[in-house]
């Protein structure tokens, strides 16, 4: 049987990209602030309805560069539920990272649980809008106001998310993208950064292009992390039909929801009252009692029968060897995400999923 993937890249028309790629040749800029990447900005700017946005070679690298342009220091709270890069961003940075559980209603930092967290080294906070689910922004902002921490958001997986007609991306101090091939929206690789006033932006972009401010003048150590003309083009023609494949995947989280709906030891989120949502991924949670299988049992039968879900978040990122030593990395500090992370699995989701696919995947939930 033909192998069903958990994602599957938005690719542009070959048609309409080679013809960029000829303007891109006969122009012979092909990266450093180029008519793309200008025009890519703006377009962004625009879709995700935020003021300002700068560009990045990938996910990560604006996650490390926000930290350096708000000089944070010390410590930073975090979540253990993300991917690596949430917390190697801090480890470059020479941060220590501090784990805080998570609330199981959205995968994200528990507001509640951010205070014991805080010492006198603490400087920021580093949520995540995991699988593009808001976290309580107004809570968490709450306590970064008393303590005079800084927010900044990995909001790698809420490309499009908004609240309440707001883009999810004005929350904080700053929020990041990740534009890799397997998320939402794509530029083979690539990311962003969004702020919230032209000055930060313009720091941004020196930051990204080694702290260069003019020919002559470096203003900090930056780093080299602009995104190049050709991926700018091929982003400019994936934002034009990113709305269609966020439509796609939201019939299919209606169809897994619809039959996943009675099945005795499965649970999965609804949509959030007042939230337009990207239908990133599809978690599934699996009690073994009450399903008869353990989600590793599901998950590698799945797999033999060439279905691919992903066990995402597993290990939790405080379970890797580099943090494992850190006190807030134990288990009794992390019980709610140790659950999630030892009973979750993401369904197969992207644009393409046939019927005949999300058969196939649903027939491992059928008594
Ligand atoms: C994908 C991802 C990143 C990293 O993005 P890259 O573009 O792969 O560098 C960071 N954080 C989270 C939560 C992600 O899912």
């Amino acid at each position: 049987m033909e192998q069903i993937t958990v994602t599957s890249p938005l690719l542009p028309s070959l048609d309409e990209f080679n013809e960029m790629l000829k303007q891109i040749w006969e122009s012979k800029w092909i990266t450093n602030n180029g008519q793309f990447h200008r025009r890519l900005e703006a377009a962004l700017a625009e879709y995700l309805k935020v003021p300002y946005i700068s560009l990045f070679t990938n996910g990560t690298l604006p996650l490390i560069t926000a930290l350096q342009a708000l000089r944070i220091t010390g410590e930073v709270i975090t979540t253990p539920y993300s991917f690596v890069a949430t917390t190697h961003s801090l480890w470059w940075n020479g941060i220590k990272p501090v784990f805080v559980d998570i609330d199981p209603a959205n995968c994200g930092i528990d507001p509640n649980k951010i205070e014991a967290a805080i010492t006198p080294k603490t400087t920021a906070i580093m949520p995540v809008h995991c699988y593009g689910k808001p976290c309580d922004t107004k809570a968490i902002q709450e306590i970064a106001d008393k303590y005079g921490l800084r927010v900044i958001y990995d909001a790698a997986h809420a490309f499009g998310v908004e609240v309440n007609g707001e883009s999810i991306l004005n929350a904080g101090d700053m929020s990041t993208l990740s534009f890799h091939a397997t998320k939402v929206y794509n530029t083979i690789e690539g990311g962003a950064l969004v702020m919230h006033d032209e000055q930060t932006k313009k720091r941004i972009d020196y930051l990204k292009n080694f702290g260069f401010a003019n020919e002559t003048t470096v203003v900090a150590p930056g780093i080299n992390s602009k995104m190049d003309e050709i991926r700018a083009a091929y982003g400019i023609l994936n934002l034009r039909q990113v709305d269609a494949a966020i439509a796609a995947r939201q019939e299919v989280a209606k169809k897994y929801r619809e039959a996943l709906r009675d099945v005795e030891g499965i649970t999965f989120f609804d949509d959030m009252p007042g939230v337009k949502h990207n239908y990133s991924y599809f978690p599934i949670f699996v009690d073994a009692t009450k399903f008869g299988q353990s989600r590793d049992e599901l998950y590698f039968r799945m797999k033999e029968a060439n279905v691919l879900g992903r066990r995402y978040f597993y290990p939790l990122i405080s379970d890797f060897s580099t943090y494992r030593g850190l006190p807030s990395a134990t288990r009794e500090n992390l019980p709610e995400a140790y659950k999630l992370a030892d009973t979750v699995l993401c369904l197969p989701m992207h644009h393409e999923l046939t019927d005949n696919d999300i058969e196939r995947i649903l027939a491992f939930f059928n008594k």
